[in-house]
């Protein structure tokens, strides 16, 4: 009588609940594992399981299956464990779903395992969402707003990196601050928006004479931290010296007022020790010799 309430309530549990022997067969679906699998009430017994297994374990089932039975495998990872696993939906599509399958011993001397498939879709969706939401915080957390080039945190993180495996492998890489030339005028004369505009222009710029393996972020203000990676100085000047006078020759059309500007660049190699933040101030050095040498130039350590 208690197996019979037993059964009853697992007909309605929420849970899809199935019951195979030991070929296979199916015996019992409950009424969430038709819901959930798609099939039509009372069309699983008599099927093999594999019809809702993927691809991947269809033909290895059987064979555990009869491993286990036989005594060949005797703590397999499936029974008594909650898994991520996936089901085939009757249309053919793959439904994800946690299983726990057990063995259920024997009955009439037939060997029979159960499990339940829960339902995980809603998980899995969810998921999917965080890990968007995740990716979109994190290119909001390393980008500047109004240029789109990576931001100070993100130039950090780029040189901590970079400097480590210069140093590891051996390879030359240089660091460079650029600084507009009386930015401060640009805002003065034409207004802050012009000078938002600028900086969008010339950031666009730096990007597009960069190379590939260069980094450009934009620091703050209009200052902006460049990597040269595998590039000694003598490369990383002519880098640079082409940024220099790419941006000297763009004109910005500020609602129709021709704006332009040029930028001082100060260039130091990495510290052998691969200290990037020495090599930054240094940068940040020469930087200050280009201003006071007359800016539009690019000076180095
Ligand atoms: P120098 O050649 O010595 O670098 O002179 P400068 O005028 O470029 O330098 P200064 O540091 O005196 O001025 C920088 C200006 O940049 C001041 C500030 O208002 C402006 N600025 C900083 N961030 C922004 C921004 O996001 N938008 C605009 N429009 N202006 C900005
Ligand atoms: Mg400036
Ligand atoms: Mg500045």
């Amino acid at each position: 009588m208690n197996q019979i309430l037993a059964l009853r309530l697992l007909d309605v549990a929420d849970d899809a609940a199935i019951i195979i022997d030991a070929a296979s067969r199916i015996h019992y679906a409950n009424d969430a594992m038709y819901a959930l699998s798609g099939y039509d009430a009372g069309s699983l017994p008599g099927q093999q399981i594999e019809t809702l297994l993927p691809n991947a374990v269809r033909v290895q089932h059987g064979e555990q299956v009869g491993a286990y039975l036989a005594g060949s495998c005797k703590n397999p990872k499936v029974l008594g464990n909650k898994r991520r696993f996936a089901i085939r939906h009757r249309d053919g599509t793959m439904l994800p779903i946690m299983l726990k399958a057990m063995d259920l011993g024997k009955l009439d001397n037939e060997n029979y395992m159960g499990a339940f498939f829960i339902d995980q879709r809603h998980e899995r969706a969810i998921e999917l969402q965080n890990a968007a939401r995740w990716q979109q915080l994190q290119r909001i957390a390393l980008s500047d707003p109004l240029t789109h080039l990576p931001n100070r945190r993100a130039f950090e993180i780029d040189a901590v990196r970079s400097s480590t495996r210069a140093r590891r492998a051996g390879s030359p890489m240089t660091i460079g601050i650029a600084d507009i030339d009386f930015f401060k005028l640009v805002n003065d004369r034409h207004g802050h928006a012009a000078g938002d505009a600028v900086l969008q222009a010339i950031s666009a710029v730096l990007q597009s004479q960069a190379r590939a393996s260069d980094v450009v972020a934009r620091m703050g203000g209009e200052e902006f931290g460049l990597l040269f990676l595998h590039t000694d100085m003598v490369m990383a000047r002519q880098v640079a010296e082409r940024i220099r006078l790419a941006v000297a020759a763009t004109c910005v059309d500020f609602e129709h007022t021709p704006i332009t500007v040029t930028i001082s660049i100060g260039l130091a190699p990495l510290p052998a020790d691969g200290d990037w933040k020495a090599g930054f101030m240094q940068a940040d050095a020469a930087l200050y010799q280009a201003k006071s040498n007359g800016r539009n130039r690019i000076e180095q350590v």
